[in-house]
């Protein structure tokens, strides 16, 4: 197995639970790979001999991003309804029906092209994992098609045919087709199950149904939940125990304790307030409760098209009262967790090779330059990507 010594780094992020600080930062550091995986992290002075070097020149070195939300799987977009949005228009669930007309219409070569481009994309941003999820689909063939197509990029996928009740359609009726037949066709492609727990979408006793049949598959359950208005869906996942609840922009107090005492992530969306005008969940008193938090893209035509967890980093920062190293950490370590993943989200010996090169000396540009371009290099799995 060939060893390459990553050295002349300024900054080396490994994330290291043991460290003094929350990002494990060495400076002047080095990083040994070998095959897909990372073997040594150290100061660069005390690196071991190897069969090949590269000197980054006095850059960061950062694990990859790992963005546990997103949901790529789709056809159109939705820029006339940002448009009337951002001229005053609000935001309702029931915009994801356009983006369903659109989806079925489109064939399995378009939709897989079209994830290409978007993973594409996150890739060049430092995104080194992405979960993509089902839901713009809504029959038992479009939702195990949009999964099979995404299990082609990842194998964090989930089944969430519970996104929005299709349009003519009774709601008991549909619970009934997407606890049944509709999850029988889909769990063979997914990991995961979530269901949007929402005014407008599913209550809580249809999420608690609907995440009960999908264990019963071997799906493991999440939720969005709390992102338009106060309401149980948090309260939820916490009582279930789930690894992550996804939005939480709209907490109360019992949510916050909930969470802290459930131990379960809170995973904040930035890139959706910034795009529907909405006040951002308060990451500060999450974090100073004691809840974990991590950051992701929710990267979808409607409500956040965006798939840059730089800027999801530089919002948490000015908008939501994180650290630099705070945000970083929830993009990276938090959003391993939240998929329930230890191999990836850090470096440190044993963990997958996957990271980015920051054209800039420490993590905090990552916030401090917002808009600029600053990833270099992405390695997935001990190879450079670009
Ligand atoms: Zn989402």
């Amino acid at each position: 197995m060939t060893s390459t010594l990553i050295t002349n780094i300024a900054e080396l992020v490994t994330n290291d639970p043991e460290a003094d600080d929350l990002l494990g930062a060495i400076s002047d550091a080095a990083l040994v790979v070998e095959g897909a995986r990372v073997a040594w992290v150290g100061r660069a002075a005390d690196a071991p001999a190897t069969d090949e070097r590269l000197d980054v020149g006095g850059r960061a070195v950062l694990p990859g991003f790992v963005d546990s939300h997103s949901h790529l799987v789709f056809a159109g977009d939705r820029a006339q309804e940002f448009a009337a949005r951002m001229g005053g228009k609000s935001y309702a669930a029931g915009g994801i029906r356009t983006t369903v007309a659109a989806t079925r219409a489109a064939t399995d070569e378009q939709l897989t092209a079209h994830v290409a481009r978007l993973v594409q994309e996150m890739r060049r941003q430092g995104t080194t994992t992405v979960e993509i999820k089902s839901g713009y689909g809504l029959t038992t063939k479009d939702e195990a098609r949009s999964l099979a197509v995404a299990r082609q990029f990842t194998e964090e996928t989930t089944f969430l045919g519970a996104h929005v009740v299709p349009a003519d359609t009774d709601p008991a009726a549909y619970v009934e087709l997407v606890t049944g037949a509709m999850l029988e066709a889909a769990a063979p492609y997914a990991k995961w199950i979530d269901v949007f727990c929402e005014r407008g979408a599913f209550d809580d006793d249809q999420a608690r149904t609907i995440l009960a049949a999908g264990r019963q598959h071997g799906l493991r359950p999440r939720l969005h939940a709390n992102q338009l208005g106060p309401g149980p869906g948090v309260r939820l996942a916490a009582e279930l125990g789930l690894t992550a609840v996804d939005h939480c922009t709209f907490l109360e107090h019992a949510d916050v304790v909930a969470l802290r005492d459930s131990g379960t992530i809170a995973t904040l969306l930035p890139g959706v307030e910034f795009s529907t005008r909405q006040p951002y969940p308060d990451a500060r008193a999450l974090l100073d409760a004691g809840v974990g938090v991590a950051i992701a893209s929710d990267c979808n035509p409607g409500s956040s098209f965006t798939s840059s967890l730089p800027l999801c980093v530089a919002l948490a920062v000015r908008e939501m009262g994180m650290t630099p190293a705070e945000a970083v950490h929830a993009a990276t370590a938090m959003g391993a967790r939240a998929l329930g993943r230890d191999d990836i989200g850090a470096l440190m010996p044993g963990k997958r090779a996957d990271l980015m090169v920051l054209d800039a000396p420490s993590h905090v540009h990552l916030a401090y330059r917002p808009g600029v371009p600053l990833v270099q290099s992405v390695w997935l799995g001990g190879r450079p990507q670009m």
